[in-house]
């Protein structure tokens, strides 16, 4: 059991991984595939500390 909670971020178009990590900041942010060039935003809300489940 990890104590550290980290996320995948992949991009929305070709599901290539684009980074792991944990953002601490609010906000969003836009990253550029480097596969298909797709850009991705995610939006980054520490606020609400809601448990997002995974469905698969
Ligand atoms: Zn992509």
């Amino acid at each position: 059991m990890e104590l550290e909670s980290k996320e995948d971020y992949k991009c929305k178009h070709c599901n290539k991984l684009l980074f792991k990590g944990f953002l601490v900041r609010d906000g969003h942010i836009e990253i550029k595939c480097k596969h298909c060039k797709f850009i991705n935003t995610f939006n980054i809300n520490n606020k609400n500390n809601e448990a997002t489940p995974k469905s698969n």
